[in-house]
């Protein structure tokens, strides 16, 4: 049987309502029922575009991240969704700064919204550094059910480890 790490933040009694979803089998039909569209977000241009797009409404004053990418390395089970790193260099005597904006490969298979709540944190990480309060505003601002969607992405990676190993899918029920 799974823990519930990924949820382990949230009430008991919700986690108990969680407990029950997935010991009757039904919570992969019921986040497929929720979040019944994919996206065509799959190469790295294509992420980047989206990525700046969503910057440029809500964050104009921020520069862009010069590079954004899909990574295989990033893993839920390593405790990493996205990364968002700043390197910042002398040349030519001025200090340039250059960021970057990692997110986990998986999320080229999962459902739009939960791209969107991931894009979102990393953005809001240009602006704030820690998780704050004014850090979660800034999550909120972009996507009003920011913590709606990261509680059912919990839920999704709780759903898709339960699952058995040779079923390579992360769509409940093969939706491809
Ligand atoms: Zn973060």
């Amino acid at each position: 049987m799974s823990d519930l790490k990924y949820l382990s933040h949230y009430p008991p009694a919700l986690l108990l309502q969680v407990r029950t979803l997935l010991d009757e089998g039904r919570l992969g039909s019921w986040l497929r029922q929720k979040y019944p569209d994919r996206h065509d977000i799959a190469t790295d241009k294509a992420l980047y575009q989206f990525v700046a797009d969503l910057k440029q409404r809500y964050l104009k004053n921020a520069p862009l991240p010069s590079k954004v990418l899909y990574d295989n390395r990033q893993h839920p089970l390593k405790g990493t969704l996205g990364t968002n790193t700043t390197i910042s260099r002398v040349q030519g005597g001025k200090l340039k700064s250059k960021s970057e904006i990692r997110i986990a490969a998986l999320f080229r298979e999962l459902p739009l919204p939960f791209l969107e709540m991931i894009v979102v944190h990393e953005l809001s990480h240009l602006k704030e550094k820690d998780h704050g309060k004014a850090f979660y505003q800034l999550c909120v601002h972009m996507l009003p059910d920011y913590h709606q969607l990261e509680f059912d992405l919990r839920l999704w990676l709780t759903w898709r480890e339960s699952q058995p190993d040779d079923d390579a899918s992360i769509i409940p029920n093969g939706n491809k």
